[in-house]
């Protein structure tokens, strides 16, 4: 059976990763069928200024799955970002980062193999925020002090967390699938509930709730701040952690040093109705057309993509053959290299060559 595929270029590295990854994917002997669409710089020469066109988010829908690459977000200009379009108008509400370390990989950590899902919609990210000093400020504080709260200066900025039973639920129910699919045995809520316990607290209530109708499945939970700690001391004894959208965004970045960095970072955007699969990192700009960046984290995104389309053994047989690369340290690129003028890095696309030559062995 063929796969229908979404494919996104994307911006600055975006297409040169994405192709080396479409040849990859196809060397597992996987039939895809690209449906192949713009969004950033590409969708504005050609959709009038518009970097996300209806068209591409249709493709999105219709298919269920894409695979993307990274999106630039020009800075200033009121430049709406074309990821966060993306996540809100499909509402993927779980950004999905397994972290693991792969043996070779330069990283001061061994035996990390866990997975971050992230909540993606709510929180202090939420957009909810009223400028130091407008009248909406104003009013919101004086609302605030008739109801017995009290601010320490009145001179402040504020952002509003939201964190509702709805979404809190969805999340947990989410990633408890997620864990029974991928073979995992915990999940792991991550909270501040001790401080903020009508947001966080509310959370880690939801979250115990759902882990009872879930009890095949271990659950514990840890305070925010124990499991950074927890994490650089002990990260073999975590699979699944579950978070709200900011502990989420700054713990998938701390997981991300410790498997290596952003070069082997994989990710996938999920909502109810289709699955986005990215790099955790940027487009790069200033690499962009160079054959040099590595390509990892766009490949092991292309081999979650596998799992979620139910292709579990060319998953399996891709990861190792990724794995004996890494391991190899031959055909590798600069960043992977014990220095980074290393004149034995190679190429974007000789990496794909080399890992398609690893999957001809065991195809
Ligand atoms: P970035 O991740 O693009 O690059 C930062 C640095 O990390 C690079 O200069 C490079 O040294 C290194 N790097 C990144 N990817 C690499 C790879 N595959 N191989 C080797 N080295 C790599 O972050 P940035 O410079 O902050 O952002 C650039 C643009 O990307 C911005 O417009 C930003 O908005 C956008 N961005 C997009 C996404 C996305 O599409 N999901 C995510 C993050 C940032």
């Amino acid at each position: 059976m063929s796969h229908r595929v979404t494919l996104i270029p994307g911006d600055g590295i975006g297409p040169e990763l994405t192709e080396a990854t479409r040849r990859v994917l196809e060397a597992t002997g996987v039939e895809f069928e690209w449906d192949v669409r713009p969004a950033g710089a590409a969708a504005m020469e050609t959709h009038g200024g518009n970097p996300l066109p209806d068209a591409t988010l249709d493709a999105i829908r219709a298919n269920g799955v894409a695979l993307k690459g990274p999106i630039t977000t020009p800075v200033g200009g009121g430049f709406r970002s074309v990821n966060v379009g993306l996540r809100k108008a499909l509402d993927m509400y779980a950004q999905v980062r397994p972290c693991k370390t792969y043996p070779g990989v330069r990283s001061r950590f061994e035996d990390v193999d866990l997975v971050i899902i992230r909540e993606n919609t709510e929180d202090l990210y939420a957009g909810i925020e009223y400028e130091q000093g407008t009248p909406d400020a104003e009013e919101l504080i004086s609302w605030i002090e008739s109801k017995g709260g009290e601010l320490r200066w009145r001179d402040a900025g504020i952002s509003i967390k939201p964190i509702s039973v709805t979404g809190t639920r969805r999340i947990f129910e989410f990633a408890f699938d997620y864990a029974r699919r991928m073979g995992r045995r915990k999940v792991t809520a991550v909270h501040k509930a001790n401080i903020m316990k009508f947001t966080d607290g509310l959370w880690l209530h939801v979250a115990r709730e759902v882990a009872e109708q879930n009890s095949d499945i271990e659950f514990d939970d840890r305070i925010v701040d124990n499991m950074c700690m927890q994490l650089v001391q002990r990260p073999e004894e975590y699979e699944v952690l579950v978070l709200p959208n900011l502990y989420g965004d700054v713990l998938s970045d701390l997981c991300a040093g410790m498997i290596g960095g952003l070069g082997m970072a994989p990710g996938a955007n999920f909502g109810d109705g289709a699955a986005v699969f990215e790099p955790t990192h940027g487009s790069a700009p200033k690499y962009a057309g160079q054959n040099k960046t590595n390509p990892m984290a766009q490949l092991l995104s292309g081999m979650l993509m596998l799992r979620h389309l139910g292709e579990d053994a060319a998953a399996d047989n891709l990861e190792a053959a990724i794995a004996d690369v890494i391991r190899e340290g031959k055909s590798v690129t600069y960043d992977m290299k014990p220095t980074r003028d290393d004149p034995t890095a190679v190429g974007t696309s000789e990496v794909a060559d080399a890992i398609i030559e690893k999957l001809g062995v065991r195809v």
